[in-house]
This record gives structure tokens, sequence and C-alpha cells, in this order.
């Protein structure tokens, strides 16, 4: 009886207009006319790549470091400048100079060991916009402290120096702790990890663009994970990473090898990757 009244309720709504009317969808004609389609874009389609499982290279990647041996790698006979002046004809004199002789970093259980006063060592390929990850620990070294204590560098371009150095309770200048572009550029958060841990960057590197008459077209940028936290969100570059002074651009080749630092501590690296972009 319940159920013939409510139906008998409904019926009576729906005839006096008081229940709205589903809308009526012609499907067969919405099929052939595919509105939805004129916005679905097919091409270009994105290269596909296999992913690494957590830090493995990924299918794409030239592998810079394997755990093997230091092929990519070589010791160039001047590494970086720590003034102006120096990176320039550092810089010139790569150009004109390509000799370069054999990397002396110890390799040992899968790792690349700086050895303190071997000089720093750079890829054999040169390099400008990239992706690159790079594992590194700062070893336990009692008594050192702010600079001293594992420090070593990520040299972009051979002169683009993202810090390698145990900010894990060991004050130093902010801009010169783990993470910075250094001098320049100081990191959003300190991810750091204590020392004897092993630690990853993940980075995004654009290099400067510059006019035919050497003046600067477009300024370096880098974005930085530190163990997975953003620490240089497409920061901008006020020129090469010096020690003293003022950076300024001056006009290089559009690539350039990737340098790591020997700062006397045997800071030790390993699974390195990069892509080019
Ligand atoms: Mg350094």
């Amino acid at each position: 009886m319940k159920v013939y009244i409510t139906s008998l309720i409904l019926a009576v709504l729906s005839i006096s207009g008081l229940i709205a009317q589903p809308i009526k969808i012609d499907l067969s004609a919405l099929q052939s006319s595919k509105p939805w389609a004129a916005t679905e874009q097919w091409e270009p389609k994105p290269p596909k790549v296999t992913p690494g499982m957590f830090t493995l290279a990924p299918s794409d990647a030239i592998v810079l470091f394997d755990g093997k041996d230091l092929d990519a790698w070589h010791k160039p006979k001047y590494g970086y400048g720590t003034r102006m002046d120096e990176v320039e004809s550092i810089i010139k004199w790569k150009a004109d100079h390509p000799e370069n002789s054999a990397a002396e970093w110890i390799v040992k259980d899968g790792q690349m060991i700086v050895k303190p006063g071997a000089g720093a060592i750079e890829t054999n390929l040169a390099f400008g916009d990239v992706q690159l990850h790079i594992e590194w620990l700062a070893p336990v070294d009692p008594g050192k402290e702010s600079q001293g204590y594992s420090n070593s560098g990520i040299f972009l371009m051979g002169m683009y120096e993202l810090q390698v150095l145990n900010s894990y309770e060991n004050e130093t200048y902010s801009n010169g702790q783990a993470g910075s572009m250094y001098k320049q550029l100081i990191p959003l958060v300190n991810a750091s990890r204590p020392p004897g841990e092993w630690q990853s960057y993940d980075i995004v590197f654009t290099a400067p663009r510059f006019n035919e008459d050497g003046t600067l077209k477009s300024p370096a940028t880098i974005t930085v994970f530190h163990n997975g936290l953003l620490i240089q969100n497409h920061a901008v570059l006020k020129g090469p990473c010096v020690y003293i002074g003022t950076p300024y651009y001056f006009k290089h080749p559009e690539k350039l090898p990737l340098l790591l630092q020997d700062h006397g501590n045997k800071v030790r690296f390993r699974n390195i990757w990069i892509r080019e972009l």
C-alpha cells in the first residue's frame, strides 16, 4: 500500500510539472560529433623513458660513475678559479689546451673518494643544460669545523659551484653551507644528514646564454633537491661562484665539463648520472 501511494504522489507531481524531468542526451549524436576530441592533444608524444628505481640511473642517462672506475673523468691541468680573473683565464686555457691527465681519486667499495692534494677531477664530456643526480658522503672528521669540515663541490660547467659540506650541526656562513650556490644563493632549508651518512642532490641546471657581442642574453638558473627536499627553486646565478670578489658573466662555450672539487677532505661520491636537456 505504501509503495502504491508513493508512486501515485510521484505520478501526480510529475504530471503537474513539480518534478523536473531529466535532460535527455542524444548519446548516438554525441558519439558521432565527439566534442571532447577538440581539446585532445596527441602530438608530440613525450619520449618513452624507463624510470630508475629510486636512485638508479634512468635508461636515457649518461652514467658518470657507477662504482667501478673513473673512465668518465680526468684531471684537468687547472681546476677552478677562486677569483673572476682566474676563472676567465682557466676557462679560456681549457678551450685551447684539451690535454689532461688521469684522475687520481680513489675508487673503493663502489665509491669514488677525494684524494687530498690530487686536485679536482672533471668529466671527459662537456655539458650545458642538464639534469644531474649525485650522491655524496661527508665523512666524520672530529675537530674540523665550518668550511674545513668535509668540503667539496659540484662545479657545473667548471665554475658554478653547488657546495658540498657537512652542514649538520656545523655552523658556517649561510651562503657557503651545503646546498648553497657558493657565496651567492642560500639554500631554502638545511636538509643535511649527519656526517657519515649518504646524501643526494638532484639538480636541474640551465646554462647562461650569450649574445654574439659577448653580452648576457639570459643568466644561469638552478633547481636543487637535497635528500628530496627543494633547496634551490629556479634560482638565478649572478655569474661564476668565486671565493673572492664579485661575480659577473663572461661569454664562455655552450658546453663545459662538470668538475668535482678537491678541498683537502676525503668526501665520497657514488651513483652519478646526468641527462642532457
Ligand atoms: Mg666547496
